[in-house]
């Protein structure tokens, strides 16, 4: 395992965080010490509000929220005696009782066709990844939620590792800041290279609702990263009231990861379908469109080979959908070992898109990115401390073979 090098980004090392102690759910001394001002806050994670809350707490005039933010989110700034508009006080106080720090990095990735992949430490045996995704006209960065997941889809290596925890605000948007630092430091830019943000990473975003919803707002405002709703994604495997509440809260692009055209089909591959049925998530995607920032959901698809990928799933999708406006992205399903699942022949893949496209629908077939570093969708693994004991289970169930013979 490679070693983190907080030297070389200038991050401070320091105690566990506010946020970090909430979310890992530990006992409230923790936040009791926070108080007294024995830990430092991580501001990476307080929205505008909060920001100026906590420099009114300190006797600071809350507009200099606007001014920090800026240093922090816009400038990749770590060091606040660098901060050298704000008043010598302020500096004082902000590096006595707080702090801008990432988790420590413990690999870094280059793939050949340029996406890059950061393995980020956070606590506890838990470590997490991001990946940059450089295209044309964008820059992507696809963020982690969570240490692990619980939802356990079928095709999912995340799903596989059990879950670990949420990860904190401060923790997500510590992913984009980082990318940004490193990306703009490495091609000489200043900050600034990732221009889309997607939340397909580990983890189901909508199960960690509220430092989703924070890590967003942070992302979204002029005076932290200022990125449009339209390219901020949230991908989701149907958790359907959180769906209706991000629409009022935060409603940004949506994806969601459908992967079969019945409930037996999905029952089977998204877990979380026994929960919430295919009526009930595309009613509420239905709900979703009219506060959404497009007018179509994305519907997220992995072709497994001889699973959902026959030409009667897609006569069956295109039934189901008939009243989303939505568009495909299909995804070859990406294996890893123990899977027992194989991606779709690219004929198949092809043939599966020229039905939706057909019907009228935008299908996109996701290009496989990142592969030589598993730096592609589902191969991210990261490390899990799984507090689920979801591997003694799934070892008791003979997971291979469930719902999938009948399909074939
Ligand atoms: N939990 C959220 C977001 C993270 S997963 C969700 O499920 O939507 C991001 C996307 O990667 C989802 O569409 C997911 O279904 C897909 N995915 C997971 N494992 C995969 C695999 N092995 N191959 C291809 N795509 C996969
Ligand atoms: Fe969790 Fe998404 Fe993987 Fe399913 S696909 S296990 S929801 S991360």
């Amino acid at each position: 395992m490679g070693v983190g090098n907080l030297g070389e980004l200038g991050m401070m090392a320091g105690t566990a965080t506010v946020e970090a102690a909430a979310a890992a759910g530990e006992s409230p001394r923790g936040l009791d010490a926070a108080a007294a001002g024995l830990e430092r806050i991580n501001l990476l994670g307080l929205v505008m509000h909060a920001l100026e809350t906590q420099l009114l707490r300190w006797c600071e005039r809350p507009f200099r929220a606007r001014q920090l933010a800026r240093w922090m989110h816009r400038s990749g700034a770590a060091d606040f005696g660098a901060m050298t508009d704000l008043a010598r006080s302020l500096r004082t106080v902000l590096s006595e009782r707080a702090e801008i720090r990432a988790p420590q990095v413990l690999r870094r990735h280059h793939s050949a066709d340029g996406t890059r992949k950061w393995l980020l430490d956070v606590g506890a045996g838990n470590a997490v990844e991001a990946v940059f995704i450089p295209e044309v006209d964008r820059g992507t960065l696809c963020v982690s939620t969570q240490a692990g997941c619980a939802v356990n889809c079928r095709f999912c290596a995340t799903g596989k590792q059990g879950f670990g925890r949420n990860l904190a605000a401060h923790e997500i948007v510590a992913q984009l800041w980082l990318a940004n630092r490193e990306l703009g430091t490495a091609a000489g830019r200043g900050a600034g290279a990732v221009s889309n943000v997607v939340f397909m990473g580990m983890g189901e975003p909508l199960l960690n609702y509220d430092a989703t919803l924070r890590a967003l707002r942070i992302m979204l405002d002029d005076h932290g990263y200022g990125l449009s709703r339209r390219r901020v994604t949230v991908s989701t495997s149907g958790v359907v009231p959180m769906i209706d509440r991000l629409r009022e809260d935060c409603p940004v692009a949506l994806a969601v990861s459908l992967h079969a055209p019945n409930d037996a089909l999905r029952d089977e591959l998204v877990p979380l379908n026994r929960k919430y049925p295919l009526a009930e998530l595309l009613a509420a995607c239905r709900r979703y469109l009219e506060r959404a920032p497009r007018d179509f959901i994305t519907f997220e698809y992995v072709m497994i080979d001889g699973v959902n990928d026959g030409d009667a799933h897609a006569r069956e999708l295109l039934a189901l959908v008939r009243e989303v406006p939505c568009k495909f992205n299909l995804i070859p399903f990406n294996p890893f070992p123990g899977s027992g699942l194989r991606r779709s022949p690219a004929r198949r893949v092809q043939a599966f898109a020229t039905r939706l496209i057909d019907a009228g629908h935008v299908t996109t077939v996701r290009r496989t990115r990142g592969d030589d570093i598993e730096a592609a969708c589902g191969q991210l693994a990261g490390e899990v401390q799984d507090r689920t004991r979801l591997h003694e289970r799934n070892a008791r169930s003979d997971r291979r073979t469930i719902g999938i013979a009948e399909v074939r």
